[in-house]
């Protein structure tokens, strides 16, 4: 009786956890299931990522590296406006943005939680100018605005734990939520290559990071071309960015499709 009591207390318990973390992803509307605290996967992130700044090179290219700087820095001030005038202004208050160019060939791009963006060198030949920039780095932070990384970890928690565990996994620094961590970004980011995200996700942050380029200031309508060179230059070895955002004619005609809402945001 008593053992049956506690079952059912540990299960509303969990049923109450998944209410509790059930949010949305903003403009699209999307329900999502966030299990990590914000503050926890952020300080893994920042650990990661500073073990990656250290041991890999940053460009030495004054220009490019400002330019990659000034597209992330008016990115991240039209997203923090536009929650401010959705009434959250202090929604990505943990947020600690850094914008770094890598010194490393490999076509390639990523933002991990928390705001830490790094552009490979490699990539800066497919996105041509600073619109072109605007693109990678738009639909990046777009990842890390909807939470793409804490969803992808909340569904691997639920499968790895089931139900009961779930708690005792949500304790801080856990060894199942570090190792999930681990495993989408920690040894990924060594080597440069995180975990692909869902087709869903890849579908979301293309949508929104049209809308965030557009809101900085930058033509949506150019994101339809750099898909285009990214997909001519997947000819003979396919660049990292590309195993991981396949940029095949579904994809284009989905941006393209989209084109007209991002317009809206647009101010020159
Ligand atoms: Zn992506």
């Amino acid at each position: 009786m008593l053992k049956s009591n506690k079952k059912t207390f540990l299960g509303l318990l969990v049923i109450g956890l998944l209410i509790a973390a059930c949010s949305t992803v903003p403009v699209t509307g999307r329900r999502q299931l966030n299990l990590i605290p914000g503050s926890q996967l952020n300080a893994m992130s920042f650990s990661q990522y500073d073990e990656f700044i250290k041991s890999h090179k940053l460009s030495g290219n004054v220009a490019q590296t400002n330019k990659v700087k000034n597209v992330g820095r008016k990115i991240q001030g039209a997203v923090e406006r536009y929650f401010a005038d959705q009434g959250d202004p202090g929604r990505l208050r943990d947020y600690k943005w850094e914008f770094n160019l890598v010194e490393d060939s490999a076509v390639n791009a990523w933002c991990m939680p928390g705001g830490k963006v790094v552009v490979y060198t490699g990539i800066l030949p497919v996105t041509k100018d600073e619109t072109g920039l605007a693109v990678v780095m738009g639909h990046e932070i777009a990842h890390a605005i909807a939470n793409h990384g804490n969803e992808r970890m909340s569904q691997g928690l639920i499968a790895l734990t089931g139900g009961v565990a779930l708690s005792k996994a949500l304790e801080n620094k856990s060894k199942e939520t570090q190792d999930l961590f681990l495993a989408a970004y920690g040894v990924g980011a060594q080597v440069g290559v995180l975990l692909p995200y869902s087709r869903v996700q890849e579908s979301e942050a293309d949508h929104l990071g049209l809308i965030f380029m557009a809101m900085a200031g930058y033509d949506p309508r150019q994101a339809v071309s750099f898909w285009e060179r990214m997909a001519a230059g997947s000819k003979g070895a396919p660049p990292e960015f590309l195993s991981t955002h396949p940029s095949d004619q579904t994809r284009i005609e989905k941006l393209k499709a989209e084109i007209p809402e991002a317009m809206t945001y647009y101010k020159p």
